[in-house]
């Protein structure tokens, strides 16, 4: 895993998965940080970017983002770094294997956390994690090493977890990974907290559960880190006006999907941010999804061309 250095492009990546947390939901005021692996542009030092303490998201500019050196040392930039730049730092350094931290104060997730509740295996997508459950670091004051410590503790073999009366860690390869896990994480505590309202939980057998999680392993391990298609794209031979079907097997009129579309366009847009967070969490990459989104959107306009002539 090469790291890349410091660019604008790489900040204005981090902004936008800092507003997404937002967008998503799952960001209380100013609460969650982010933060990616970098080298510094001006001497080449590892070290990662992170978003500014105090500043709304909807208002950083890249020059907002703090250059944070590994090992110590001053950070670089025109803000300070988050409070919990530690935190990252210390997670960061015990996984070589992960680039991207996001943290959030989400809802369900931290009311499981304040109970000191982990998440157990009462859902498969638990497994998303690294483990059969989602556990809880021991409470410690916000911005010390103490939090720190707890925190790369907690992660040194999972991908996320609860910080009790505190918030969620969720790790990734890359921001979109790590922000698609924050969103899961949410998701399966909201899920739980409905579950444990109807009894006693039941849960998956550790067998399945580990047959799951390596599957989830192998499906990470696709090459779809790359660009091979794990969504294959389809030949994009236009079909006839009536028949094409691509979207959800049924046979629709061009017409009036694309109508509906674009009366719906909001919605249509969350669904397709919710398949693309589906979609790298099962490790199918940003430019197969992309692709495979183009494929569908070519088909409907070809469709709707032909039926206008
Ligand atoms: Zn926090």
């Amino acid at each position: 895993m090469t790291t890349p250095i410091d660019s604008a492009a790489l900040r204005a990546g981090l902004i936008e998965t800092a507003r997404a947390m937002n967008r998503r939901g799952i960001n209380v005021n100013k609460s969650g940080n982010v933060s990616v692996r970098a080298l510094s542009d001006e001497d080449g030092r590892a070290g990662f970017l992170i978003t500014p303490t105090g500043i709304p998201y909807e208002s950083l500019e890249p020059d907002d983002i703090v250059f944070v050196p590994f090992g110590g040392g001053a950070h670089r930039g025109r803000r300070r770094a988050s409070s919990e730049w530690e935190m990252h730092e210390r997670v960061l350094a015990r996984r070589p294997d992960v680039s991207a931290v996001v943290h959030t104060h989400s809802a369900y997730a931290t009311a499981l956390a304040c109970q000191r509740l982990r998440i157990p295996a009462f859902h498969y997508m638990v497994a998303a994690a690294g483990g059969d459950a989602i556990e809880v670091a021991p409470y410690k004051t916000f911005g010390t090493p103490e939090l720190a410590d707890a925190a790369a503790a907690a992660l040194a073999e999972r991908n996320a977890c609860l910080l009790e009366h505190h918030g969620v860690l969720a790790l990734g390869k890359t921001l979109e990974k790590a922000l698609a896990l924050a969103a899961e994480v949410e998701n399966l505590a909201r899920q739980y907290v409905l579950v444990r309202g109807l009894g006693e939980p039941r849960l998956i057998e550790s067998d399945e559960m580990r047959r799951v999680i390596e599957k989830f392993r192998t499906y990470g391990m696709q090459p779809a880190e790359g660009d091979a298609a794990v969504i294959p794209a389809k030949p994009q031979e236009p079909s006839p006006p009536e028949r094409w079907c691509t979207a959800s097997g049924a046979t629709v009129a061009c017409t009036e999907k694309v109508k509906v579309l674009s009366e719906n366009w909001e919605e249509a847009r969350s669904m397709m941010t919710d398949m693309f967070e589906d979609a790298v969490l099962l490790g199918v990459s940003k430019a197969s999804f992309r692709q495979a989104m183009h494929a569908l959107v070519d088909s409907l306009e070809c469709a709707y061309e032909e039926k206008k002539e």
